[in-house]
């Protein structure tokens, strides 16, 4: 369906230095796949979903779409973009008109619905959505949850073949990333081909036919799920899939500022979909820092998540210390899945698995 050959993109800045962002793409998509396209950010990724649809055209090489090369002078733009839909970060509705004009707009305009046809097509997306009832609403009263899946209603309504959806759920409120990560799965689901950028890795993992790791301005690794995540085969993108999200605290004397420690790790969980954890991390942290380790002050706390395993877990680290400083661990025992205890080069470490 998509073919890329050899497809780089070079900036040139007003200063005459350049930027070459796209060094040498490779791939081929074929009807169906959903493909979610990760990797570090100014990697191209961006780019590389507008050169697909001609947004930003790119510096040489070959796009074949459906055979027919889109970068030949005279390719009809305008048809590729109707076959090939595109959802943004920002929604990028028009506020001046309701839900339902938004998504009536293109149909009637450019493939000449009439008004009752189009209303009717752009209702019944609405339902599939979850919106019917905000058809008559102004954007500005949406939330950005309901925008976005708005934004994927205008867009299924001139029936594309295809849809590049980039970072479609980082402007959003974490409450809202649920909603429209559904609508998406559904979508997937029905068959819809679509490459996404994305930095949601378990999203990506569930609904994925393939991954695009993308690093330096190159498809770095191109894999299932399964290898990308449990099996990479190049070390950047075991590095990238199995990172782990940290938070660090230096707990020192007896006026550390405990509540603004707890303020930090609840924002950090909220921030990384684990709303869950918020009350055992805080428990757990007050307990040993307060209590049970309270006499081995100076500490490191550190609060980790690793988001394609899933786990979240708590690390009390203590320098120049040869066993453990766990007498009681009655009072853990139900707070965690499992109480670690090691020494580390530097002293000793008591890692609670939550
Ligand atoms: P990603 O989406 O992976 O974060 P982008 O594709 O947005 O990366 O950007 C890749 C690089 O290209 C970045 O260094 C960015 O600053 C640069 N870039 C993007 N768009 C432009 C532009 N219009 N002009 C100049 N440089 C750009
Ligand atoms: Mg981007």
């Amino acid at each position: 369906m998509i073919s890329v050959k050899h497809l780089s993109k070079t900036y040139r800045n007003p200063d005459g230095s350049s930027l070459t962002v796209l060094k040498d793409i490779n791939c081929e998509i074929q009807p169906g796949e959903v493909i979610s396209i990760i990797g570090p950010s100014g990697t191209g990724k961006s780019t590389f979903l507008r050169a697909l649809n001609l947004l930003d055209p790119p510096t040489s090489g070959e796009i074949l779409y459906n055979g027919e090369n889109i970068l030949a002078k005279g390719y009809p733009v305008h048809k590729l973009r109707q076959k090939m839909g595109m959802v943004f970060q920002n929604f990028n509705l028009f506020e001046h008109m309701t839900v339902l004009e938004n998504i009536m707009y293109a149909p009637v305009k450019i493939l000449g619905k009439s008004m009752a046809d189009a209303r009717e097509e752009a209702l019944s997306l609405l339902r599939k959505v979850g919106l019917a009832e905000k058809a008559e609403v102004y954007p500005s009263s949406l939330s950005g949850g309901q925008k976005q899946r708005v934004a994927i209603a205008r867009c299924l309504a001139m029936n594309p073949e295809v849809i590049l959806f980039d970072e479609p759920t980082s402007a959003l409120d974490p409450t809202m990333v649920g909603e429209v990560l559904s609508v998406m799965r559904q979508l997937a689901r029905d068959g819809m081909t679509m490459l996404i950028v994305t930095h949601e890795m378990r999203f990506a993992r569930d609904v994925s036919t393939r991954i695009f790791f993308m690093n330096g301005g190159y498809i770095h690794e191109d894999g299932t799920p399964q290898q990308i995540f449990e099996n990479p085969r190049r070390s950047a993108t075991k590095e990238f899939t199995q990172r782990i999200r940290r938070e660090v605290f230096e707990v020192t004397a007896d006026d550390f500022d405990l509540p603004g420690m707890f303020t930090t790790m609840t924002r950090f969980c909220i921030k990384n979909n684990i709303p869950q954890y918020c009350d055992r991390v805080e428990k757990i942290s007050e307990l040993m820092v307060t209590d049970i380790m309270a006499a081995y002050r100076p500490m490191t706390v550190r609060l980790n998540y690793k988001e394609i395993a899933d786990e979240a877990s708590l690390d009390f680290m203590v320098e120049n210390l040869q066993e453990t400083p766990l007498k009681n661990r009655e009072a853990l025992l139900p707070l965690c899945r499992e109480i670690i205890e090691e020494p580390t080069t530097r002293g000793f470490r008591v890692k609670l698995l939550l």
